[in-house]
Formats: C-alpha cells, structure tokens, sequence
C-alpha cells in the first residue's frame, strides 16, 4: 500500500489545515479536550457542525446529490485525521452517520427531502433506539410493540441506554409490529418525536459521573404510519445496514494516535509538575509503542476499508477487527493515562464539576482533569455499538468458518 500523498492530496491537507486553523477556536479545542464523554456537550458539537456545514464538510460521506462533498477515501482520512490532531470536538454523529444513510437508502422521497436537510442543520437531534433491557446483543428479541390502529401505531415498551435521548427531540427506533411473525420479520424501523405524549426519558449516570446514556419509556405513545421506513416487517434488514455502516468507515486510528502524540509530550513535560521521568522510563517507552504500533496498524486496515468501500465493495468481517482492536487500543491508553498522573490524576479528577454541578474548574490540564472520568467512561467501548465477545464470535463464524 502506497502511503505517501500526492501533490494534489498534500494540498487538499494543507487546505484541511488552514480550515482548522483558522476556524476551530481555543474555546471549541478547549472544550473537545475537557470532555469525557464520547459525545461533547450539544452547545459545542452543534457551533462546530454550523461551522463544517458552511465550509460544506458536514456531511462528507453522504452521496453528493445529498449534501456529500465527492472526496476520495484519502481525502476522508486526511480529514479525520487533520481533525484528530488539531483536537476537533467529537459532534454526535447518530443522525449524521447512522440515521441518515438509512434514509437515503430506504427512505421514501419525501422522508429524504424533510429529514436529511434537519439532520445537516442540527434542527433535528436523533438517538438510536435499539437496545432494550432484555434485548443488547441478541437484538431481535425486542419487545417494544407498536400495534397499528389507523393512521397511527400505539408504541408501548421501553429502550435502554439511549445515548443523548436527553439532548435528542427524535428517536429512531425498532419495535415489534408482528408479534406472530419469526423474531427478525416482525420488526419495522419507526421514528418517534420525543415531544409526544407518553414518551419519558430516564437519566442513568455513568461510573465517570457524565449522564450521556438514558432509559425511554414509551406509554401509549401514537405514531403516524408515515413514519416508518421501509415496508412493515423490513426493520431487520434496515437494522443490519445500519449497524454495518457504524462499524464500517469509522476512523478510529487518528484519534488514538493524536492521543499518544499527547501522551508523550505530557510523560517529556511531566505532567502538571509531578514529573516528567517517564519519558527515559524503558517500560514506560516500550508500553506506548507497542500501543502506538498497534495503532499503526490499525490505520492500514482502516485506510484499506476506506479504499474498498469508495470502490463499492462492502467491508464485511474486517469491521469487527477495527471495532475490537481500537477498543482495546483506547482502554490500554486510559489506562496508560491513570498510570502517567498516579494519584495526582484521581485527585485532579474530584476537582472537575460532575453532572448537575455548574462551574467548571479546569485548573489543571485536560488530560489529567479527565484521565480518571475517562478511563471509567470508556469501559463502554467494548460494550456499545456490539460488545468485543459479539465481534470475536463474527471472525470465528464468518472468516474461521467455525
Ligand atoms: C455507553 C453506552 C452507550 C450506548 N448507546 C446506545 C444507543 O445509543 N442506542 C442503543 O440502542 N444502544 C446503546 N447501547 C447499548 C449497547 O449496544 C448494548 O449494551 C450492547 O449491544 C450489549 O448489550 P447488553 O448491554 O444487553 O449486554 P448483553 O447482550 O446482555 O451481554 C452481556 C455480556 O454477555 C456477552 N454475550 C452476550 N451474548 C453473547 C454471545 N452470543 N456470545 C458470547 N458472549 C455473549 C456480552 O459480550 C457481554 O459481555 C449503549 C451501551 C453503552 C454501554
């Protein structure tokens, strides 16, 4: 594989860099760099989404008649990785990258024409109501009923860790039109505002202290048919897809290596004044590169599913390798950062306001205000978008053939 940019791909990036440098400001870097949650907060992911939907990058893996920007898979990996390492917050891309494809693969023409502009403008905010209480990796066992009464379905059931379904005023979600059905054929994709009658949201608050996750409850909540998508009976399949491109196309390399950019300056500067003696420590050196090449080899593998997926080739199994490597990957650097600040990054950690508390008192750096919230939030990485033991068995079944 040939890595090295053409003249025409290290002008792109210098534009890309030019784009950061003069758009992305201390308060937007500041912000993405102070949280530790996998999302920032909406006031600061939707400043940055107006200020790439202007430059017309928003939505750069969506086709260009949608709003798309026609890049090649380098180009898209130059981005995110110009944006990893300029320290771009990370926006809530549920309706960006999982809701919309599916609207523009399944959805009808005038779902296409009302939703998608919503999405780009961050008019609509949308969370992915899939996993219920009963119902995580074995997906199809959800129980969620929507029974059909005229124009309208009576949604009634529940939904479990909803990221953002407290920040979001639509849900897409799966419920159960065909009780009597196989599992997989009696599920249909359905949208719900979260503004109608019957529909309650229910914080749960992480170990890190962050409340990003939710239960929904759904108490004879009526749905127009119209918003469905797809045909009743074909939310399975809409599922799938949508799972696939979450796994799919995902640049997980760039963050982690801009991460362990971070770290090596801090373990050289000694973090926040406890230190700095890491930086000549063997083990210390020996443990961040073998972080930093697995990484490395996880940008390849990641650079080669772009490049088939611009040549329309699916991805198949290989997405489960990135999701459970980069997994992996990002918890041994959580942890590596508990290891750099020791007890001073726990302490430092009490110093940041937890959920419900207001005034922010950053008087430490980022990195260790967050090292302790961090390395309890991102426990989830394994867990959420299918957990690694699920991504294991899919490698034994589809590439083992076991
Ligand atoms: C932070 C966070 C955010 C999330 N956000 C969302 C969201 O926005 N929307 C949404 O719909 N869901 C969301 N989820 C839910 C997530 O998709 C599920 O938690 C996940 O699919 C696992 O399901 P479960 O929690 O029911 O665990 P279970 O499926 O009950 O699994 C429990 C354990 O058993 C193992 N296990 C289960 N089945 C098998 C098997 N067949 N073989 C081997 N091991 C198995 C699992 O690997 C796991 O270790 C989120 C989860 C987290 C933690």
């Amino acid at each position: 594989m040939d890595l090295s940019l053409s003249d025409e791909e290290q002008t792109f990036r210098d534009e890309v860099r030019q784009f950061l440098s003069a758009k992305l400001t201390s308060t937007l870097r500041a912000a993405a760099a102070s949280s530790p949650a996998f999302f920032v907060e909406p006031d600061i992911g939707l400043t940055w989404q107006a200020i790439l939907l202007e430059q017309g990058w928003l939505a750069y893996q969506w086709p260009k008649e949608y709003g798309g920007t026609g890049w090649s898979s380098t180009q898209r990996y130059i981005f995110e990785k110009e944006c990893a390492l300029a320290g771009a917050p990370q926006i809530n891309n549920v309706g960006l990258k999982l809701f919309a494809p599916v609207v523009y693969r399944f959805g009808s023409k005038k779902q296409k024409t009302t939703l998608l502009p919503r999405v780009l403008t961050g008019v609509d905010i949308w969370c992915q109501g899939f996993s219920e209480p009963q119902a995580g990796s074995d997906l199809a066992s959800l129980q969620t009923r929507a029974i059909r009464d005229g124009d309208n379905y009576l949604v009634n059931g529940s939904k479990l860790w909803t990221t953002h379904a407290h920040h979001s005023n639509r849900m897409f979600c799966l419920v159960r039109t065909d009780a009597g059905a196989k599992r997989h054929a009696g599920i249909s994709f359905l949208l719900i505002d979260m503004a109608t009658p019957g529909v309650s949201v229910r914080p749960i608050l992480t170990l890190g202290g962050d409340h990003e996750v939710n239960a929904v409850f759904f108490d004879n909540v009526l749905v127009p048919v119209d918003n469905r998508v797809g045909e009743e009976g074909q939310g399975w399949v809409i599922a799938k897809f949508l799972l696939e491109n979450e796994r799919g196309g995902s640049c997980f390399a760039p963050r982690l290596l801009s991460e362990l950019d971070r770290m090596d300056a801090a373990a050289l500067n000694g973090p926040d004044g406890y230190g700095g003696v890491l930086a000549d420590d063997m083990q210390w050196r020996r443990r961040v590169a073998r972080i930093r090449l697995s990484a490395r080899a996880l940008e390849l593998l990641e650079l080669r599913i772009l490049a088939d997926l611009a040549k329309g080739r699916p991805p198949g199994p290989q997405t489960s390798v990135t999701k459970l490597v980069a997994s992996s990957l990002q918890q041994d650097i959580d942890l590596a950062w508990l290891d750099l600040f020791g007890a001073a990054g726990l302490e430092h950690t009490m110093q940041r306001p937890l959920y419900g508390q207001t005034a922010p008192k950053y008087v430490f750096s980022p990195e260790a205000q967050t090292a302790a919230s961090r390395y309890l939030n991102n426990r989830a990485w394994t867990i959420f978008g299918g957990t690694s033991e699920i991504q294991v068995s899919i490698l034994a079944k589809n590439v083992l053939n076991m």
